[in-house]
Formats: structure tokens, sequence, C-alpha cells
């Protein structure tokens, strides 16, 4: 079948690679789509993924084309997204309800073959089936929607929250229509790119602004949400986090990021700085939130391209040129 390969660090390539194969508890799913994301850049990178090559994607859905012998839960034309995450189940993490945390942490696309590729296999217990009106290509967007949940689960965040996200990525717009749900009574986006800002006015922010500077609110905010691993964005962040609030590392920062707390401050004022850290009991919640429309897609899916597209799709990615980008197998 065909895939995409990340071969080494800084070569991808679309090539030609054995058909997979399900285990006895495991589908084979014919990807219908594969969303890129900043994980894929990092795997590119030489972080994250335990070794390379890898056949990269970890945000997908497709039709069950075969199962394993000892399926019993799906058959074949069943519409799924998948789960990407792979917990050991044996671990103290896992044994005390941070699987995402597992010491052995493993995923879909990142420590075993993903979904940039033609099929993908995967245990049929991360399969989450699909209700017919949920477009397959669209329900790539359930990942990292499931991100965005597992980031609300971990904040403290109450109704009437004043709220600030940097960042108006797919990641940032998806904590704005999570922020919106959960009864924010603002919420208000800066990023330095006035197309995306643009984005997150339709999508019904109250406020955008290059630079939180601009929103003129001393007090701060009571839920502070990075969505760019950006280290000036976090620094700025960190001072606008009101009394008794939250601050969220959700952006994924590179390995060598650092930035300067005041700990008189978290002190003084209460403050909670928080990570989050992909998917925890939020998947199927995702699922059931996007087919109750939570996302539009055609807002949120900017790109959606050819696999054989994969290595230019992620230097768009990269680029910062548009939002969530899809391949098609
Ligand atoms: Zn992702
Ligand atoms: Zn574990």
């Amino acid at each position: 079948m065909k895939a995409a390969l990340i071969e080494s660090v800084g070569r991808v390539a679309v090539t030609t690679v054995p058909d997979p194969s399900p285990g006895p508890r495991e589908v084979v799913v014919k990807v219908a789509a594969c969303g890129l994301c900043g994980t894929d850049l990092h795997i590119r990178e030489g972080e994250f993924a335990p070794s390379l090559p890898i056949v990269p994607g970890h945000e997908f859905a497709g039709e069950v084309v075969g199962t394993g012998r000892e399926v019993t839960e799906l058959a074949v034309g069943d519409r799924v997204a998948v789960d990407p995450s792979l917990y050991c189940h044996e671990c103290r993490y896992c044994r005390s309800g941070h699987a995402n945390l597992c010491d052995r942490w493993a995923a879909i696309g990142v420590s075993v073959a993903g979904g940039a590729a033609e099929y993908a296999v995967a245990p049929v217990a991360n399969c989450v089936r699909l209700p017919d009106h949920v477009g397959l290509q669209d329900a790539a967007l359930i990942e990292p929607l499931s991100c965005a949940i597992r980031g609300y689960d971990v904040m403290r965040s109450t109704l009437g929250a004043r709220v600030l996200i940097y960042g108006s990525g797919t990641m940032g717009l998806m904590m704005l229509e999570l922020a919106k749900r959960t009864g924010a009574s603002g919420v208000d986006v800066v990023d330095l790119n006035p197309d995306r800002l643009a984005t997150a006015s339709t999508l019904g922010c109250s406020r955008t602004a290059a630079g939180a500077e601009e929103l003129d609110r001393p007090e701060g905010w009571d839920v502070v949400i990075d969505a760019t691993g950006n280290a000036a964005a976090i620094q700025d962040g960190l001072g606008r986090v009101a009394k008794a609030g939250t601050f969220l590392q959700f952006g994924v920062s590179d390995y060598a990021t650092r930035v300067t707390i005041e700990p008189y401050k978290i002190y003084n004022r209460e403050i909670t700085i928080t990570g989050s850290m992909a998917v925890l009991h939020s998947y199927e919640r995702a699922a059931d939130l996007f087919a109750a429309g939570l996302l539009d897609p055609a807002v949120f899916i900017s790109d959606r391209v050819p696999l054989d597209d994969y290595p230019r799709a992620l230097d768009q990615f990269a680029a910062g040129v548009g939002r969530k980008i899809v391949v098609v197998p």
C-alpha cells in the first residue's frame, strides 16, 4: 500500500510499504483522511517517536475493511474514528487513572505505523463507531478535539470564566469552541497572524489582538491557555493570569524551550499552572461532541490534499499556512 514515511530526521517521502494485517483484537481501517499536526513536525525533527522510520498520522478515521479473528464488536463496513493512544495498562500511571502518562506510552502514528497511509491497523478498543451523518474525512478532527477536551478537563474552569487563548490555529480555535460551550463570559484570542485571527472572530470570540497588552485587562484572565508552544507567548501568558486563575500549557514546545516564572505571584495569587498531554478518557466525548456539531469542518479543515502531497503538506503546516490540513489517501 501507499504510505507517507518519515524516513529519518528531516526526510519525508511517500512510498510503498507492506499491507498491514490485523492482530487478533485489531481491525484494518481504510483511511478516509488523516490530519497533520505539530506532533508530526516534532517527529520529523527527531523528537517524540522512539525510532525512525515511521508511518506518521494519529488523527484519522475510515472504514473497517478487515478484522482480527477475535473481533466481534466491529465488522467490515463499519465507519470508525480511531483513538491513537496505546497504553500498557500495567504501570503505576495506567493503574491510577493517568494512562496518558503511561511509563510505556505509545501511539498509533508516533510509535507504530499510523494513518497517513491507505490502510492502518488499530486495536478494536481504540475505535469509535460514527453515526452516518458524520463525514468520514471530517472525523479526522475528532482526535485533536479529544486533546482539547483533555485540556479542559485539567483546568479548573468555571461558568462565567474570562478566557484568554494564545494562538488561533486549529487547537486554539478548538479551545475557543469549547470555551463558548462551557459558559465562558468572554473569550479573547491573541495571534500574530491576522488571517488566523479573522477565523477566531468568525467563530465568535469576544476580542482579537496581536498582543494581550492591547486588550486592556490589568486584572488578568481566569483562564489563560497557551496553544502555541512559543516561548514569548507562554512568558506573556504566565503574567496574564488573574487571581485564583489557571494557566494551561496546551501547545507543544520544543524540548529546549525555557520561560521564567514568578514564584511570589503564584503563591500570592493562588495561580495554578498545569499541562495537559494528549488524550485521556476524552475520545468518546470528542466523537459525541463532533457528531453534535461542535466544530464546523468547513472552517476547521482548510486543505484536503492527496496522500502523495504529504511532504509538501507538512512544509505548508510548518509555515503556518491554513488551519487543519488533511491528507486523503
Ligand atoms: Zn495531533
Ligand atoms: Zn502504563
